[in-house]
């Protein structure tokens, strides 16, 4: 896949605070060729599973089930799938060894659109 073009991608995106989950979310629907949107882990991990998604996007801090084991079993499924972390907290129980790329809220579109192309091409390229 073209990593710098937004639109070849096929995104899950999992965040638990419903006005950042659509307000991003509408942007990336936007950008993207297609979006799915979680409200946690478990969500993402099953929308995972029946989709077909290039890159994950997620927070760390979500209920039922976090960013981190979400990433965990994502990555146990596939190890070469692109994750984004978006954390709100910068110390190390908020972040994941397996995800390519961390960035801090409050989210800046544009910095999400570059650190998605970055993890992208740690894989894609
Ligand atoms: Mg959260």
């Amino acid at each position: 896949m073209d990593c710098s073009d937004l639109k070849s991608y096929t995104v899950l995106y999992a965040e638990d605070e419903e006005t950042v989950r659509e307000i991003i979310g509408r942007s990336l629907r936007r950008a993207c060729k297609e979006v799915h949107l979680a409200a946690n882990g478990q969500e993402g991990l099953d929308l995972f599973k029946a989709h077909h998604c290039d890159l994950v996007i997620t927070d760390i801090e979500m209920p039922v089930m976090n960013g981190i084991e979400m990433i965990r079993q994502i990555k146990a499924l596939d190890e070469n799938k692109p994750c984004v972390v978006v954390t709100a907290y910068k110390d190390e129980s908020h972040q994941s060894d397996l995800a390519e790329v961390t960035i801090f809220k409050p989210v800046d579109l544009q910095e999400l659109k570059e650190a998605m192309m970055r993890a992208c091409k740690k894989h894609y390229t």
